[in-house]
C-alpha cells in the first residue's frame, strides 16, 4: 500500500506541447482515485508519468516517502492494467498471470500458489489452461487484472481498462474491479473518459481539462458542487443545464426577465445559471418550458426543449403525464448554481 504525491508535476513533450500543466495532489493509502476528462486532456500522460513510462519535465513525484522521478518503472512497486490487456497470445492464462513473477525469478511453487489464488479471486480457475484467444473479453480483462494482482504491488494503475468491452460487461467489470481493490486495500489510480465509471468507482475524482485540474473531489462534491461550467457539463448524463442569465434589479433573471433568485447586492451583468435536469420541477412555477421532444428511457423520461429561448432538459419519472408543448416549471433556488459568465468558474 502507498500514498502518491504529485508536487507541481508538469509534462512538456519534445515538440514543446505542454500536455500537463503543473499539477499537485496527494492520493491516500488505499484510495481509489479516478482521473477523468475529455480526449487529449492529459490523463494518460499523467498516469504514464506516475508509471515511469513518460519522463517528468518538472516537479516531484513520490510513492510513499520515496521520490521516484528517476526510478525505473520496474522498481516503482506498481502494476498497470491497460486498455488492450497486453496478454501474450501464445501463453496459457496460467503463464500470462505468472509471467511477471517468473521474470523476477520467483520460485516456481510460489508462482503457482499466487496464480491459483489470483485465479480464485477472479473466477478464472476453470480457464487457467486456455489461451487468451479462447476467452471472452471480460475474462481477458480479468487475466490482465490477475497479472497485476500476483505482483502484490503498492499501487495499481489503470488506463481505460474497460473501453474495449461492451456496455453490459463494462458495468459488471467496474463493480468487480472496485470490489477487488477494496478487498486488497491497494491504492489505485484509474484513467477514464467515462464519467459514469468515474462517478461509480472513485473515492475521489480529479477532473482534467486541457492539461489542467478543474476540480478534485468526491463523486458527490463533483456532481453537486461543480467548480466550473466545464465540470458541470462534463459530469452527468444528460449534463447540467447551463443557461444565460443576468444579475438585474436585485435578482438573477432569465433572458425573458423572469426572476429566479435574489441577487447579492451590488451585482450586475451577465452570468451563467446551472440546474441539473432532475432538479427541475414541472407543472407549476415561475417560467415556461417549451417541450419539443419526449425521450422515453424506460425507468424515466427526458424532456428536451427550451426555457427562456435556450436549450433545456428535464428528467421526469416514467409515469409523468408531460407531453410536447408548453409547461410551467420551477427552478428551485437550492438547486441553482451560478457561474461566472466569462471564466465559467462557480460564483
Ligand atoms: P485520450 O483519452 O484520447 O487517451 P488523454 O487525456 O489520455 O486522451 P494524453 O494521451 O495524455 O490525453 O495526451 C494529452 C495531449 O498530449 C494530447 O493533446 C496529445 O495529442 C498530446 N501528446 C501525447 N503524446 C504526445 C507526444 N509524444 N508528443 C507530443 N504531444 C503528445
Amino acid at each position: 500500500m502507498a500514498t502518491v504525491t504529485l508536487d507541481q508535476l508538469r509534462k512538456v513533450y519534445p515538440n514543446g506541447f505542454e500536455a500537463v500543466k503543473p499539477c499537485s495532489f496527494r492520493i491516500e493509502d488505499g484510495e481509489f482515485l479516478v482521473l477523468v476528462g475529455p480526449s487529449g486532456c492529459g490523463k494518460s500522460t499523467l498516469l504514464r508519468m506516475v508509471a515511469g513510462l513518460e519522463e517528468i519535465t518538472e516537479g516531484e513525484l513520490s510513492i510513499g516517502e520515496r521520490v521516484v522521478n528517476t526510478v525505473d518503472p520496474a522498481d516503482r512497486d506498481i502494476a498497470m492494467v491497460f486498455q488492450n490487456y497486453a496478454l501474450y497470445p501464445h501463453m496459457t492464462v496460467r503463464k500470462n498471470i505468472g509471467y511477471g513473477l517468473k521474470n523476477r525469478r520467483t520460485p516456481a511453487a510460489e508462482i503457482a500458489a499466487k496464480v491459483e489464488e489470483a485465479a480464485r479471486m477472479l473466477n478464472l480457475t476453470d480457464y487457467l489452461d486456455r489461451k487468451p484467444a479462447q476467452l471472452s473479453g471480460g475474462q481477458r480483462q480479468r487475466v490482465a487484472m490477475g497479472r497485476a494482482i500476483v505482483r502484490d504491488p503498492a499501487l495499481f494503475l489503470f488506463d481505460e481498462p474497460l473501453s474495449n468491452l461492451d456496455a453490459k460487461l463494462r458495468n459488471q467489470m467496474r463493480i468487480e474491479i472496485k470490489a477487488l481493490q477494496r478487498r486488497l486495500g491497494v491504492t489505485a489510480i484509474y484513467v477514464t473518459h467515462d464519467q459514469v465509471e468515474a462517478m461509480t468507482m472513485a473515492d475521489r475524482i480529479v477532473v482534467l481539462n486541457c492539461g489542467r485540474i478543474e476540480q478534485i473531489g468526491t463523486p458527490s462534491e463533483i456532481y453537486h458542487q461543480p467548480a466550473s461550467t466545464f465540470v458541470a457539463s462534463f459530469m452527468g448524463a444528460p449534463p447540467m443545464n447551463l443557461i444565460e442569465a443576468s444579475f438585474a434589479e436585485g435578482a438573477v433573471r432569465l433572458a425573458d426577465g423572469t426572476a429566479v433568485l435574489t441577487a447579492p447586492s451590488g451585482r450586475s451583468g451577465p452570468i451563467t445559471l446551472g440546474i441539473r435536469p432532475e432538479d427541475v420541477r414541472i407543472g407549476d412555477g415561475e417560467t415556461t418550458f417549451d417541450v419539443a421532444l419526449v425521450e422515453e428511457l424506460g425507468a424515466h423520461r427526458l424532456l428536451h426543449g427550451q426555457v427562456a429561448g435556450q436549450p433545456f432538459t428535464a428528467h421526469v419519472l416514467k409515469d409523468s403525464p408531460i407531453t410536447r408543448g408548453q409547461h410551467r416549471v420551477a427552478l428551485p433556488r437550492e438547486a441553482l448554481a451560478l457561474f461566472d459568465h466569462q471564466t465559467g468558474e462557480r460564483l
